[in-house]
């Protein structure tokens, strides 16, 4: 019997990674533009990290962390998001020593023990961007620019960002005070979870995707009214910026992240394309974040966009430029050196070029280059190689000719190149 994969997670077969590879191509491309570099991290950190980052009383840690203990008897976790991680790797690595802005991007995989659906999985993908040590309102409006620019070069149009302000450690407490009063009298209408949140997390309850939950908040008091003076200000520089950026939004007052650390700015982007799982990116800033980590007192703000959602979103949309491919099909025992020369010389200067291996027929072989979607084929033949001769089609219009061949290799790649529009 085969042993299946693990629920959740997903294989990413060879027709959906080429749109995965464009998506990757296309956000590394927009992060260069707006000077963002790449940093790789772990997939393990020790669990402490997530439960100090994104809160205890989160749902992703309190349910959905993929956490063991290793042979050594650490408690460790497959990281749930990244920018706990790399947080950490600035922090570990004094990067703030050399720049205190620092503009970072990574992409990977992430792994949250959640119901798997159409759009969530257990292990999924994230682009995900960070910038540290800048307080400005202009770094806030340029991330959600560059997170929506990431979505309009790829062609996904129909999206709606959507910005909030969940305010500071000065005025927050005061609404969470009061929208914990508030909830307290609401405690018949709300779902067992947010019963439970009411006491150890009220600002989770806004994030709750249960219908009767929602109804419940219904005249709750409102986050925009506690901001101070700074977070007010703040928000309306960021929407100045981005009204001049020209990106539409919307302001949605109930917004709330799942994760703990965020402050003042909140986005996310969404797209009823998604059905229930309707957001493809979120990210914002986290102000307290790194000093809490143990780190210097800079702030910070990123965001994630879910790579399956984009797939998702891309769809066909977007016709992916296939790269011209070559066949060589070779009849005879001097034809199929000669050949597999040919296909190497090729590989070489970065043309895609197949051969036969098996001793196939000539019909056999044009079937499979057929098959393949080659665009030439070059048929070797050993009675043609001994009148000097090969011959070359082109696929899409059946066109046939003969091309001289004096056993000069790098005369024939330099026409297959020009043949092909490549420079070889
Ligand atoms: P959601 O509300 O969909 O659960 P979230 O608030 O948990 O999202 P974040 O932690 O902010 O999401 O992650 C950012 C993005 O990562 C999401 O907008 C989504 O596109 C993607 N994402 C999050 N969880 C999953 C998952 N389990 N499977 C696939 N994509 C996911
Ligand atoms: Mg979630």
């Amino acid at each position: 019997m085969p042993i299946p994969g693990i629920r959740g997670f997903k294989d990413i077969l060879p027709e959906e990674a080429k749109r995965w590879q464009h998506i990757e191509k296309v956000a590394r491309d927009v992060f260069r533009c707006f000077g963002f570099k790449e940093i790789r991290i772990p997939i393990l950190e020790k669990t402490e990290l997530f439960a100090r980052s994104i809160g205890e009383t989160t749902d992703i840690v309190e349910k959905e962390m993929y956490t063991f203990v290793d042979r050594s008897g650490e408690s460790l976790t497959l990281r749930p998001e990244a920018t706990a991680s790399i947080l950490r790797a600035f922090i570990e690595h004094g990067l703030y020593a050399q720049d205190k802005i620092q503009k970072l991007y990574t992409i990977g995989p992430m792994f949250r023990h959640e119901r798997p659906q159409k759009g969530r999985y257990r292990q999924f993908h994230q682009i995900n961007a960070e910038a540290i040590g800048l307080d400005s309102p202009t770094i806030d409006a340029e991330l959600m620019t560059m997170a929506m620019h990431i979505l309009s070069a790829l062609g996904i149009s129909g999206v709606e960002l959507q910005i909030n302000s969940l305010g500071c450690s000065h005025c927050r407490p005061q609404f969470r005070q009061d929208l914990q009063s508030f909830l307290g009298t609401r405690q018949a209408g709300l779902c067992p979870d947010c019963q439970r949140r009411t006491v150890s997390n009220p600002l989770r309850v806004l994030d709750c995707k249960v219908e009767r939950c929602r109804a419940a908040l219904e005249g709750m008091p409102s986050l925009s009214e506690y901001l101070c003076p700074d977070c007010k200000t703040h928000l309306h520089a960021v929407e100045r910026q981005i009204q001049l950026f020209g990106v539409p939004y919307i302001i949605n007052p109930l917004m709330v992240r799942g994760l703990d650390y965020y402050t003042r700015t909140t986005f996310e982007i969404t797209s009823l394309a998604l059905g229930a799982q309707s957001a493809v990116a979120a990210g914002g800033r986290y102000d307290g974040l790194i000093k809490e980590l143990g780190g210097p007192e800079l702030s910070g703000m990123g965001f994630a966009i879910g790579m399956e959602r984009l797939s998702l979103l891309i769809g066909d949309l977007q016709k992916i430029e296939e790269e011209p491919i070559l066949f060589v099909a070779a009849m005879g025992e001097k034809a199929c050196v000669i050949a597999a020369r040919i296909a190497h010389r090729l590989r070489l200067a970065g043309i895609q070029a197949e051969i036969d291996y098996e001793g196939h027929s000539l019909k056999s072989q044009m079937r499979r280059a057929g098959k393949i979607g080659a665009s030439l084929v070059l048929i070797v033949g050993d009675d043609e190689l001994a009148r000097n001769s090969i011959t070359m089609r082109d696929m899409k219009s059946s066109r046939q000719w003969a091309v001289d061949f004096n056993n000069d290799i790098e005369a024939l790649v330099l026409c297959i190149g020009e043949e092909m529009g490549r420079f070889v």
